[in-house]
């Protein structure tokens, strides 16, 4: 799907802080393969949306064979995490960005906690915004989608 120049704008601007964001997270994969060494991650399922997506594509970035990754019922953790952390390093998806893991935000500090939690929530207004838009341009492009 082609968007308007308007909107790649505010997309590529997503983008790019959930990509400085998805930086941040990856210098604390330690404690992510910590979870994975002892089988007990609750971050698992948490992939890009649909809308995520159709985001990637417009800014040229191949990633839904990257996401459909064979998740069972009972896989203890998400398949992208290994003995390194999250094997997605700076293209973690928005809603793993968003999830706020008591492990990771305990070993951050209250100062650098609040100031990401401020950041993330400025994401996510702007993140709600791109969806909404891009969500009628789905149904126009394929009105019989139900999207
Ligand atoms: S996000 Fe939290 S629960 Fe998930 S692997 Fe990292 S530390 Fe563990
Ligand atoms: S993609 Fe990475 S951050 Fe997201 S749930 Fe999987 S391991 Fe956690």
């Amino acid at each position: 799907m082609n968007l308007p120049p308007a909107l790649l704008e505010r997309v590529k601007e997503f983008r790019r802080r959930v990509q400085a964001l998805s930086q941040f997270f990856t210098s604390l994969s330690p404690i992510c393969a910590g979870c994975f060494l002892a089988g007990t991650c609750c971050c698992r399922g948490l992939f890009y949306d649909e809308e995520e997506l159709v985001m990637a594509k417009a800014l040229g970035q191949n990633w839904p064979e990257r996401v459909q990754p064979p998740l069972q019922p009972d896989d203890p953790y998400c398949p992208f995490l290994g003995p390194q952390g999250c094997a997605l390093g700076e293209d973690k998806p928005w809603l793993c960005v968003d999830y706020r893991c008591f492990r990771l935000y305990n070993a951050m500090g209250d100062g650098k906690a609040k100031a990401l939690v401020q950041e993330i929530d400025a994401i996510s207004r702007l993140y709600r915004g791109l969806r909404e838009e891009i969500c009628v341009l789905m149904r126009e492009e394929n009105p019989a989608g139900g999207g």
